[in-house]
């Protein structure tokens, strides 16, 4: 019997819900994983001493970014006083190199005058993954916003045109252009922009907790900022727009500001 029951004499009552002091975790405790923990309603939950939202059914989530090191602790103080701490091993991964060539120079070293524009088009963008909804769609499963050929994956670092640049925090599937850009999971969109420099046509959508999903490279929008989609809806159209070699759809998983690695998230490509 774990430390912990005999700690809050929990046992010893006969009618005590079972779920009395529970604490589970689903997902990968890996560099790139999104946890959804679950826990008793009014918990308060730390994750490396920061307090995490708790979703009024109890579940709460968080991740591990790309850099994440060998550990992490989560507290738990249950709304009968009672703590549960766990320590997380998180497995350390291995990338790969990929190497991009003949992108337009511009787009490598951008000039002064572009970097002005990049950087407010990385405000609007970490603002809208700043979102803290309670929309309850961070817990369900996510599907592929379209199927195809995954063709740059989460976490390989980049040389673009021979430069050492940072690494590509989402997957690409290379489909044709014009090819249905599904939502992975129900939500609000926090952002719809049809030509940031980077990531061309845009569309990011929160599922709740900080929980965002980010569609790139799109030739076309179907919805706008604040409107709400089911899981499946068609958002948008692939494309090639911004910083792209030909038509494909980037796809990235956010948990606030940290990328997750969608195939953890979302499973191997059906
Ligand atoms: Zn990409």
């Amino acid at each position: 019997m774990p430390r912990w029951w005999l700690t809050l004499g929990i046992a010893a009552l006969p009618f005590a819900a079972p779920q009395a002091d529970a604490l589970t975790l689903r997902g990968a405790l890996v560099q790139g994983g999104m946890i959804v923990g679950k826990t008793e309603p009014g918990s308060r939950v730390e994750f490396d001493g920061r307090a995490l939202a708790v979703h009024r059914d109890g579940r709460f989530v968080f991740g591990f970014g790309h850099d994440a090191g060998e550990s992490a602790i989560l507290d738990v103080t249950f709304a009968n006083g009672g703590r549960k701490s766990r320590k997380l091993s998180i497995r350390q991964r291995q990338y790969r190199v990929q190497r991009i060539d003949g992108l337009p120079q511009r787009m490598v070293t951008p000039s002064a005058r572009q970097l002005a524009r990049i950087r407010s088009e990385g405000r609007k963008i970490a603002s809208a993954r700043a979102t803290l909804s309670a929309l309850p769609h961070f817990a369900g499963r996510f599907m592929w916003p379209v199927k195809g050929v995954v063709s740059g994956v989460y976490g390989s670092r980049r040389i673009l045109n021979g430069k050492p640049r940072r690494p590509h925090l989402g997957v690409d599937i290379a489909v044709p252009a014009g090819t249905s850009v599904r939502a992975a999971a129900a939500g609000a969109v926090t952002l719809a922009e049809h030509d940031l420099y980077f990531t061309g046509g845009t569309v990011i959508i929160d599922h709740g907790l900080g929980i965002s999903t980010v569609y790139s490279h799109l030739r076309e929008l179907f919805v706008e900022a604040g409107d709400r989609v089911a899981q499946g809806d068609v958002v948008a159209a692939v494309g090639s727009t911004g910083r792209s070699t030909g038509p494909h759809l980037d796809w990235r998983i956010n948990w606030f500001q940290e990328r997750l690695d969608p195939v953890l998230v979302a499973g191997p490509m059906p």
